[in-house]
């Protein structure tokens, strides 16, 4: 699948405005440092990379007859890193369970790790 690459849309430029400054050093973001994770009808999700400090957020963009919405979460992951994880299954509650048993039992967590 070819990864979405940048591109202008008309209300691309309004919604990286509403995330225009990192949350972490508040450098204003270049608009080139937003890259398009996906898009789906008129939701956005870009990875914006600082270019000060170089943490990155993820930004959900809502584009809706009301107007732009946006919400960021800090990540480490980059650009590459959020897409290789994107399409993994999300984590369930057995997985949990499993892995606070692991952590309970060394010798089983090191047979685990040794087959993984
Ligand atoms: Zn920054």
């Amino acid at each position: 699948m070819p990864v979405p690459s940048n591109h202008a849309s008309p209300f691309f430029d309004e919604g990286v405005k509403l995330i225009s400054y990192c949350p972490l050093c508040e450098s204003s973001y270049n608009p080139r440092e937003a890259r398009v994770l996906g898009e789906k009808d008129d939701s956005h999700l870009l990875h914006i990379q600082c270019g000060n400090c170089a943490n990155a957020i993820i930004a959900l963009v809502l584009i809706s007859s009301v107007g732009v919405s946006s919400v960021g979460l800090v990540t480490d992951l980059g650009f590459d890193e959020v897409n290789r994880f994107k399409s993994n299954d999300a984590i369930s509650t057995d997985d949990v369970i499993e892995t606070h048993h692991l952590l309970q039992d060394e010798a089983a967590l090191f047979s685990r790790l040794a087959i993984a």
